[in-house]
C-alpha cells in the first residue's frame, strides 16, 4: 500500500530543494508527492525521480516516481469517487469548480511561478498560461448546469422518446509539459462538470503544476477520488500508461502530446473499447498572400511562431510567402525578431524567449537547422545555440526554404521560423495541405474572395485569418487528419465526458 501523508501536513512534506530558486517557489503549494483519494501519498518503494530547471539544469525537487501497482490503486479510488461524484447536483459540481477557479486566481502569481521554474517560460507568458487555465475551470463551472438532454418525437401513438446525458466515468488525462497547467484544467474542467472522476499524469518535466492544482483542489473541497494525480518519470511513462489506458475501470482517455504516444494509447483504448480524446502534434503553416498587410502579417507570425520559445502544438512550423511580397516580409520579420525577442531566464525582466525544454529539444532544432542549411537555406537571423545556456536557442529565421527539407516536413517545436516563397493560391494550398497532421494554420489577406477560399480548404481544425493568436476558452480547440480526435474548451468540450442514453418510453 501507499505510505499515506496526513493531508494537515502537507506543508512540511519534505520536499528536497536543491537551488536557491526552488526556495523562492511558493512552500504553501509545492508538492512532491502524488494526490491520491484525497491523501498525499508516496510511491511504495519511495522511488523519486528529480524535476529540473530548464533555464540553469539545477534540481527543484525530488518528486514521487508512481509505478503500476500505484495507479491501479488509484484507479480504484477514483472509480469508487464516480459512484458519488456522478449523483452530486450539477449546481455544487459547478460551484466547487467555481471554487477551483477563484483559487487559481487568488494565487495566480504563485501558480505563475512553479511554471516558470518547472517549464522556463518568461513569467508573463507564465502568468498568461494561469488566466487561461482557470478560465476553463469558470467555463465548465457554466457549463455544468446547461447539460441538456432531448425529447423527441415519434412515429408511435403510445410512445415517448427521452435522450439523457450521463457522465462516461472515469477519465485518465495524460497530459505534456509545454503547458504544464492549462492541458489539465482544459480536460479536468470538462470532466468534472460532466460527473466524471479523473486520474491526471502530468509530463516528467512538469509534475508540479499539476500537484500545485491538487492543493488547490483540496482547499476548494473537490471531494476524495474526484481530481487525483500521478507523477511518473520517463521511464515508467510506458509501464503507467498502460494501466491507466487498459484497466476496465476507466472508461474515457484524454490524451495530449505527440501523435507517436497518442497512437500506442489509441491501441490500448482499442482492447476494452474506451473513448477517447486526442490532442496530438501539428504543423502549422502561416500564409501570407500578395494582398496582406505586411506589418499585420509580420507581427502575428512573432506571436504565432515565438511562443513559449516555438514550443506549443499551434505555432506556426512553416511560413509561406507569396513571391510579391516574400523579400519585405522577411526582412521585416528578421528587424523585429532582433529588436522584440530577449533570450533569457524567464525569471528576468524584459526576457520573452526562455529555454527550451531540455538537450533533446535543442538538439531537434540544431538537426532541422543544419538539415535545411545543407540544402541551400539562408540564415536571415539566428540560427546556433545561445550562449545564455546549455537549452536555450537563438530566435531563427531561415529563407530559400523548400518542401524537402526537413523543417517543412515535421514540427520543430522549437524557436525556428522556416519561410517558403510560394507563386500562386494552388500552390500554397497544395503545400499547406501535404501535412497528414492539421491542427492549426494561418493566413493573412486583404481579399474577401480569398478569405472564404482558403479557410473553407485549409484542412485543419482551427484557422487564424489575420491573426496569429486564436486559442480562447469559448471556442473549440482541436484538429482534422493526425491531429487528433474530439473538441476540448468551448460548449462542445464537455461532450467529450458524456455519453448519450436513449430511453424509450413504450405503453402509454
Ligand atoms: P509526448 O512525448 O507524447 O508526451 C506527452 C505525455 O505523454 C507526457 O506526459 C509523457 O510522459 C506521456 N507519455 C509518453 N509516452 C507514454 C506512454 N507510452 N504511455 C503513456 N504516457 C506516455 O509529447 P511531448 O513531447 O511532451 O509534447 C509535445 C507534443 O505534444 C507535440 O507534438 C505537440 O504538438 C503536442 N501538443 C498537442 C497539443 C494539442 O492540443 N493538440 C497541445 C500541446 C502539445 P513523459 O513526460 O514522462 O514522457
Amino acid at each position: 500500500m501507499f505510505s499515506h501523508l496526513p493531508v494537515s501536513g502537507i506543508l512540511k512534506l519534505p520536499c528536497r530543494m536543491s537551488s536557491s530558486l526552488a526556495s523562492a517557489l511558493p512552500a504553501s503549494l509545492l508538492r512532491s508527492a502524488a494526490y491520491i483519494g484525497g491523501s498525499w501519498v508516496r510511491s511504495s518503494d519511495s522511488a523519486t525521480f528529480p524535476v529540473v530547471d530548464p533555464a540553469t539544469g539545477a534540481e527543484l525537487v525530488q518528486v514521487t516516481d508512481c509505478g503500476p501497482k500505484e495507479c491501479r490503486e488509484t484507479v480504484k479510488a477514483a472509480a469508487g469517487a464516480f459512484q458519488v461524484w456522478k449523483e452530486v447536483p450539477s449546481k455544487e459540481r459547478s460551484n466547487l469548480l467555481r471554487k477551483w477557479y477563484d483559487l487559481m486566481i487568488q494565487n495566480k502569481e504563485d501558480l505563475a511561478r512553479i511554471i516558470t521554474a518547472e517549464n522556463g517560460k518568461p513569467t508573463k507568458e507564465a502568468l498568461g498560461e494561469i488566466i487561461y487555465a482557470a478560465g476553463f475551470l469558470e467555463w465548465f463551472s457554466e457549463e455544468a448546469r446547461r447539460i441538456y438532454g432531448d425529447v423527441v418525437s415519434v412515429p408511435m401513438k403510445d410512445r415517448r422518446a427521452l435522450v439523457l446525458k450521463q457522465p462516461v466515468g472515469v477519465a485518465t488525462v495524460i497530459t505534456p509539459w509545454n503547458f504544464p497547467s492549462a492541458m489539465i484544467t482544459r480536460k479536468v474542467g470538462a470532466a468534472l462538470a460532466a460527473g466524471c472522476t479523473v486520474i491526471v499524469k502530468p509530463a516528467e518535466d512538469t509534475p508540479l503544476s499539476a500537484l500545485a492544482l491538487a492543493e488547490l483542489a483540496h482547499q476548494a473541497g473537490i471531494p476524495a477520488g474526484v481530481y487525483n494525480v500521478v507523477p511518473c518519470s520517463r521511464e515508467k511513462a510506458p509501464a503507467v500508461g498502460e494501466v491507466l489506458c487498459t484497466d476496465p475501470s476507466v472508461a474515457k482517455i484524454s490524451f495530449t502530446g505527440s501523435t507517436a504516444t497518442g497512437k500506442i494509447l489509441l491501441r490500448h483504448a482499442a482492447d476494452s473499447v474506451k473513448r477517447v480524446s486526442m490532442e496530438l502534434g501539428g504543423h502549422a503553416p502561416f500564409i501570407v498572400f500578395d494582398s496582406a498587410n505586411v506589418d499585420k502579417a509580420v507581427a502575428g507570425a512573432l506571436a504565432s511562431k515565438f511562443r513559449n520559445s516555438g514550443q506549443t502544438c499551434v505555432c506556426t512550423n512553416r511560413f509561406l510567402v507569396q513571391k510579391g511580397i516574400h523579400d519585405v516580409f522577411v526582412k521585416k520579420l528578421a528587424a523585429l525578431i532582433e529588436k522584440d525577442l530577449h533570450v533569457g531566464n524567464g525569471f528576468e525582466e524584459g526576457v520573452t524567449q526562455g529555454p527550451l525544454i531540455n538537450e533533446r529539444a535543442v538538439e531537434k532544432v540544431e538537426h532541422h537547422v543544419r538539415d535545411a542549411v545543407s540544402q541551400g537555406a539562408r540564415v536571415e537571423t539566428g540560427g546556433k545555440r545561445s550562449t545564455y545556456g546549455k537549452n536555450f536557442y537563438e530566435p531563427t529565421l531561415l529563407s530559400n526554404v523548400t518542401t524537402k527539407m526537413l523543417c517543412s516536413r515535421e514540427e520543430t517545436f522549437g524557436p525556428l521560423a522556416p519561410v517558403i516563397k510560394f507563386d500562386t493560391e494552388e500552390e500554397a494550398m497544395a503545400i499547406a495541405n501535404s501535412a497528414n497532421v492539421g491542427l492549426a494554420g494561418y493566413f493573412y489577406s486583404q481579399d474577401p474572395a480569398q478569405i472564404w477560399r482558403v479557410a473553407e480548404r485549409l484542412e485543419v481544425g482551427m484557422v487564424g485569418v489575420n491573426e496569429g493568436l486564436l486559442s480562447s476558452v469559448e471556442c473549440p480547440f482541436g484538429g482534422v487528419k493526425q491531429s487528433g480526435l474530439g473538441r476540448e474548451g468551448s460548449k462542445y468540450g464537455i461532450d467529450e465526458y458524456l455519453e448519450v442514453k436513449y430511453v424509450c418510453f413504450g405503453g402509454l
